[in-house]
């Protein structure tokens, strides 16, 4: 098996009475992202990267939001059973780079934090986890504090064989 590469994008709306966590770090703010899940947004366009890379569909199919289990789910413990289910089929993950779009709050004080969480998550070290942000310049309805979004993309490795 050959290294293989995923691409993930989401986006939530932001409301008031939401908590807003980005890469399982919880920010003071007064907006928080509206979800299903606690609809972290990087987090989860980080899980498609890394289902998209192993072509098993993505994380719609995998927790459905019309389904009460998944209801305000703890998307860092959905990011270590998407892990899971990679090493099931035989991946381990390589690196990982999600960039999240955001008008507000400040992202880059956070992002070792962030960093910390995923690879944790992603059972790999930190440096093998790039988290990066931009703004919209105030363009579109990102840019208008409407909503963030990320992208991320993943390389998969395979695992080695079990040795005997
Ligand atoms: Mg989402």
């Amino acid at each position: 098996m050959s290294p293989r590469i995923g691409f993930g994008f989401d986006i939530h709306r932001l409301v008031p009475g939401r908590p807003l966590l980005l890469c399982g770090v919880r920010f003071d703010h007064p907006l928080g992202l509206l979800g299903h899940s606690d609809a972290d947004a990087p987090t989860h366009a980080l899980m498609d990267a890394l289902l998209g890379a192993a072509a098993l569909g993505d994380i719609g199919h995998l927790f459905p939001d019309t389904d009460p289990k998944w209801e305000g789910a703890d998307s860092i413990r959905l990011l270590e059973a998407v892990v899971a289910l990679l090493r099931e089929h035989g991946w381990t993950v390589g690196n990982a780079d999600v960039t999240i779009l955001a008008e507000a709050p400040k992202i880059a004080p956070r992002v070792p934090e962030m960093r910390r969480r995923l690879a944790a998550a992603l059972g790999v070290p930190d440096d093998r986890v790039s988290v990066k942000a931009t703004t919209m310049e105030r363009l579109g309805p990102i840019g208008a504090r409407e909503g963030i979004a990320a992208q991320a993309a993943a390389l998969l490795e395979p695992l080695p064989p079990p040795c005997n």
